[in-house]
């Protein structure tokens, strides 16, 4: 899904080589900030004529900025930093969970630079109303835009399973969606003339983690998302492992107690999700069924730190379902790390003991040797940074084309403001 895409076809060997040069220039400055020329040639293995060639390209696109002098040139040389253009070239994300929405201005480099966030109701929040509060939250960033800035892409990111050509949500079921084409819907509502490009999730959360959060450098990871349900992304040798389909890693309906487990959302019984899930957690704490929501798995948590018998009992059981699901994994891909993102960030601050006694016990020996385990750094923003990444994918695969109005079917007219 957020692999590299070749926007033209035209055959020419050269050119086909500097575009990539070009696409992995502007990727060191997105991802790792500003870079001197001496940096870059470190990290892509180009010589000095040639980096200098191609980040003047990048920077009469508007892309980047070449400024000031660093010493840590070769032999001490100075040389020239490359700076993205944050300000300037940007992309839209949005984020629909569960119970929130979320849409930002992301900047070139990742800087989130403007961002609204609104409730979403479990109750009746159909495409219709999730699409038009989103497009507001969409017209009320673009509003705050500089005059010369570039809107080069839309990404969104949906707790559910989608459809990557199109953003058809297939199925969600927290929300009772099927066969939703939320990806078209938005576009159209927005009037950007640009595709949504959407991608579930925990997808989007594993990729964010492995490029700017807990992952990056581990090439092998898998990220457990909780929401209401639980959703999964596997990364391998740097990639999204992301099924035949895209709908891949549905971590949360693996089946951990088929025989007398909870019935789950999906339609099936005794998946994760059903067993770890927020509506687990709360019964489990003997918490009122009325009771929901992110802020009650986090009082369950701290209730359990601070000595509350039924908390502590929730989190033992709720931890040891994940723990055999960990397990599961650990067994089956061999990762060097697992990161919990979302509501599972607070699940397992209260129940890592559970979760490790069972990697203990159920891991073979040699896959548990180097394993990691470990939070979302990015927190409650891992999705939104995934969707924003899925948003600045075309442009860093073919940047001078992405930079240029009307020139590839990603390109992004400059954003118009509203009249007054
Ligand atoms: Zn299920």
């Amino acid at each position: 899904m957020l692999k590299s895409r070749m926007t033209r076809d035209d055959g020419r060997a050269p050119e086909e080589i500097r575009r990539r040069n070009l696409g992995a220039l502007l990727r060191h400055v997105h991802l790792h900030g500003p870079l001197s020329r001496a940096a870059l040639g470190t990290r892509t293995g180009l010589n000095r004529s040639t980096i200098m060639a191609l980040t003047a390209d990048l920077a009469a696109a508007g892309l980047v900025r070449e400024s000031g002098l660093s010493s840590t040139g070769r032999a001490g040389r100075p040389s020239v930093v490359v700076r993205p253009e944050s300000e300037r070239v940007h992309v839209l994300a949005f984020d629909v969970a569960v119970d929130r929405l979320a849409a930002a201005r992301v900047g070139l480099g990742g800087t989130i630079i403007d961002r609204r966030d609104a409730v979403r109701s479990r109750a009746g929040a159909d495409l219709d109303v999730v699409v038009g509060v989103l497009a507001e939250l969409g017209r009320e960033l673009r509003h705050g835009t500089p005059p010369d800035s570039v809107c080069v892409g839309v990404g969104a990111s949906y707790c559910g399973m989608i459809r990557p050509s199109d953003g058809m949500v297939r199925f969600g079921p927290d929300m009772g969606w099927v066969d939703q084409a939320f990806g078209a819907e938005l576009g159209r509502r927005l009037g950007l003339d640009l595709p949504v490009l959407v991608g579930n999730e925990a997808h989007l959360g594993a990729m964010a983690e492995h490029q700017r959060g807990a992952g990056v450098g581990v090439r092998n990871l898998i990220y457990l998302h909780g929401d209401v349900g639980v959703g999964g992304g596997i990364i391998v040798d740097g990639e999204l492992l992301d099924g035949d389909a895209g709908y891949g890693a549905e971590l949360g309906h693996m089946m951990v107690n088929p025989y007398d487990g909870r019935p789950c959302g999906c339609g099936s019984r005794g998946c994760l999700e059903a067993e770890v899930g927020e509506r687990a957690l709360l019964d489990a704490a003997d918490r009122p069924a009325g009771l929901i929501g992110r802020e009650a798995v986090r009082a369950v948590v701290d209730a359990a730190d601070h000595g509350d018998p039924a908390a502590r009992d929730a989190l033992r059981r709720i931890g040891d379902w994940l723990g055999i699901g960990v397990a599961n994994l650990i067994n089956l891909f061999n990762p060097g790390l697992v990161v919990f993102g979302g509501m599972l960030r607070d699940v397992y601050r209260g129940s890592a003991a559970q979760v490790r006694a069972r990697i203990a016990e159920n891991v073979l020996p040699v896959s548990r040797e180097r394993v990691r385990l470990s939070v979302s750094t990015l927190g409650d923003d891992a999705t939104l940074v995934g969707a924003a990444e899925l948003a600045f994918a075309a442009l860093l695969a073919d940047p001078l084309a992405g930079a240029r109005p009307g020139s590839s079917p990603a390109a992004a007219p400059p954003v118009t403001h509203p009249a007054g």
